[in-house]
């Protein structure tokens, strides 16, 4: 049977792609799906029947201010990992009090007087550092505004690559385990109330280590529950395991949501003889296969018989950096002008086994492929053969891509983003950007 969606998930097809083009008026652009984002938000949003349970967007896998408004209007809460993200949730509507702001920014003048005021609104703020607490606890105090602390389990920390991995000795978020008694006794000593308790292990690791993450942060809080007595929420962070390729495995999110929701009602009852919230802040999760990356094949190389065959395209790693940052594998479809799906890696079956190609991009790099593994060798890979003007689709592009490139390397500018809509309308969601603004701001000499 063939495949009805690019990547036999989500709503986008083929043709669809040629609409979008039409929106977009340039490839490279970024493609987002909401009938799939409004699919994931509901699938995690049933389990807040019978709990009380409040997931948060972690709006840094993708910030657009369209993207954030779609996930809040489904009831989602916002994670915020720098100040700047905070204003920029509350620039596309999203209340203060909808937003928690875990960061490694120490507050200091200007940013600190803006801090006092979102707290103010409503912020949470999660200290991370024994700095940050000390810097916010004489405000905090005299407000009697509540904070949430993030506490690095010192173990037990899993990600899809070990920079992703921040629960080790090599990572430093949150208070390490070490200095948390010493943390809260400050906190209690200088009258801040924590009614909190974040962490977050990592992104993209192995679920089961999420699992036993949530076992070891109830043991943590009960073995401080002397000093948690305002205690309402655990917050368990992001992090679930979302695969890209046909091949990989994703996390079972209902399953672990529902294994923590269960633990805390049990151990809150236990230990504070009351009922706690549950957060999490799912990114990845939440939006990485809504997005997929729209560029067009705009030549073809070889490197001789002993070589391999190039399909160059006019997006890389400045639009999409994961697989030069992590050798992250992205699935690929290729789809001619006419909207025809000539080859979708979730469907092989009629692709000779020995049709292989490198995708590459058009900067200057020879690292710049959307296919590399963990060492940065070109990995070929199989398609049906794809011609010069075909879109060349890259999936799996809705987390960490558009928030997180080298945008205006080799000065290209920023590639637009155009969201399908629930009612099939396609919706330009950023301009493109022009020259001018990528050099605006520089001075002559
Ligand atoms: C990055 C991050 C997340 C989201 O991680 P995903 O792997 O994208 O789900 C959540 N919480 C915190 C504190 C983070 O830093």
């Amino acid at each position: 049977m063939p495949l009805e969606t690019l990547f036999g998930t989500g709503s986008i097809t083929a043709q669809d792609i040629v609409e979008a083009a039409e929106v977009a008026e340039e490839t490279p652009f970024y493609f987002y799906d909401a009938p799939f984002i409004i699919g994931r938000c509901q699938e995690i949003n049933k389990l807040k029947e019978g709990h009380n349970f409040l997931p948060r967007f972690a709006m840094k896998a993708n910030s657009n201010k369209a993207i954030l408004q779609l996930i809040h209007q489904q009831g989602f809460g916002i994670d915020a990992s720098s100040l700047n993200e905070a204003r920029r949730a509350k620039m596309a509507g999203i209340p203060y009090s909808a937003i928690m702001l875990t960061s490694q920014e120490v507050p200091e003048g200007k940013d600190r007087r803006d801090l006092e005021k979102m707290m103010k609104k409503g912020l949470k703020y999660n200290a991370c550092s024994v700095r940050q607490l000390e810097l916010i606890a004489d405000y905090v105090a005299r407000k009697k505004i509540p904070v949430s602390i993030r506490v690095h389990p010192g173990e037990g920390g899993s990600g899809e690559s070990i920079t992703r991995d921040t629960a080790n000795p090599y990572s430093c978020f949150g208070i390490h385990i070490s200095e948390f008694k010493s943390a809260l006794e400050y906190a209690s000593k200088r009258g801040v109330i924590v009614d909190h308790v974040h962490e977050h292990i990592g992104s993209g690791g192995n679920p089961e280590k999420w699992r036993s993450a949530i076992d070891r942060l109830t043991s943590i809080i009960e073995e401080h529950q002397n000093y948690l007595t305002h205690l309402q929420s655990i917050n368990f962070g992001g992090g679930l395991k979302q695969g890209r390729m046909p091949d990989e495995q994703s996390a079972d999110a209902a399953e672990l949501c529902t294994y923590a929701l269960d633990k805390v009602k049990s151990f809150a009852e236990r230990c504070f003889g009351r009922n706690l919230r549950v957060e999490i802040e799912p990114g990845t999760y939440m939006v990485a296969m809504a997005g997929s990356l729209v560029t067009r094949i705009i030549d073809k190389k070889s490197t001789g018989k002993e070589g391999f065959n190039f399909i160059v395209s006019d997006g890389g790693m400045e639009v999409n950096s994961r697989p030069l940052y992590y050798g992250s594998r992205h699935p690929f479809a290729v789809v001619s002008s006419y909207g025809e799906l000539v080859s979708s890696e979730c469907d092989l079956s009629t692709v000779p086994k020995d049709s292989l190609w490198i995708p590459v991009g058009r900067c200057c790099e020879s690292g710049d492929s959307q296919s590399l593994d963990s060492s940065g060798n070109a990995v070929p890979r199989r398609m049906a053969t794809p011609q010069i003007g075909n879109y060349f689709v890259i999936g799996g592009c809705g987390a960490y891509c558009s928030t997180m490139t080298p945008f205006n390397y080799n000065s290209h500018t920023r590639a637009p983003e155009v969201l399908k809509r629930a009612s099939g309308e396609m919706q330009l969601i950023r301009e493109s950007q022009s020259l001018t603004d990528v050099v605006k701001g520089e001075r002559s000499l």
